[in-house]
């Protein structure tokens, strides 16, 4: 099989761009910040650095291997990969997943410079695999960044980053999109909740409880459990 026949297709560029576009379009980025890759076997295709997420053309996309960063010797334009090549690269290491989402998220963001974690406040952690910890803060672009997160994704598809970010990881682009702004709504919860009190926090029986009712749900509407 050839480089090019391993590589990316248009249906593929087509699901990142329409992916960045909906992070660009939703607020959860400002300027540049954020990115987003996706992963075919050993490579993964990801967004140009400094690009805006809302206006990607396809051929600017970067076909990177994922054991060393190389650039695809593919690919045609200028354009360079994110400078968190790295960290994309980690997360896949780290998980088995098909996409990665980083964003600066307003409460995300917040939330990174104040707790160690997002505690089950709300069932819905459930589809991070449970409270999402806050990575310890370390340079942006750095494989130091990279360890530290992949370290906070253990048995989660979701992490904070310390005075940086968010991180998520789906089974495609559209998944990682879907958890991205579901993070950023229960950090928000979780912000406001701690503004005006002290919020009670589910415990593993409710969560394992959450866990089994929407296998149940799943099944019962004959979608295949995730
Ligand atoms: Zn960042």
């Amino acid at each position: 099989m050839t480089d090019r026949a391993a590589g990316f297709d248009l249906a593929a560029r087509t699901a990142l761009v329409r992916g960045a576009r909906a992070i660009g379009e939703s607020g959860m980025v400002v300027g540049s910040a954020g990115n987003l890759s996706l992963r075919r076997g050993d490579r993964m295709l990801i967004t140009p650095r400094g690009a805006e997420l809302e206006a990607i053309d396809p051929r600017d996309l970067v076909d990177v291997a994922l054991a060393d960063g190389a650039v695809s010797a593919d690919h045609a334009g200028d354009s360079r990969p994110s400078s968190e090549a790295a960290l994309h690269r980690a997360v896949y290491a780290a998980a088995d997943a098909g996409a990665v989402v980083h964003t600066h998220a307003h409460y995300a963001t917040v939330l990174s410079t104040l707790v160690e974690e997002i505690p089950a406040i709300h069932y819905v952690v459930t589809a991070f695999g449970g409270p999402v910890r806050v990575a310890r803060y370390e340079t942006f672009g750095t494989d130091a960044l990279a360890a530290a997160v992949a370290e906070a994704l253990d048995g989660r598809c979701a992490a904070l980053m310390a005075n940086h970010g968010a991180v998520v990881a789906g089974r495609d682009v559209e998944h990682a999109v879907a958890l991205a702004e579901q993070l950023e709504w229960v950090a928000s919860v979780y912000y406001h909740a701690r503004l005006a009190g002290t919020p009670s926090i589910l415990s593993a029986e409710q969560l394992a409880a959450v866990v089994e009712q929407s296998r149940a749900l799943r099944y019962g509407l004959g979608v295949p459990a995730a």
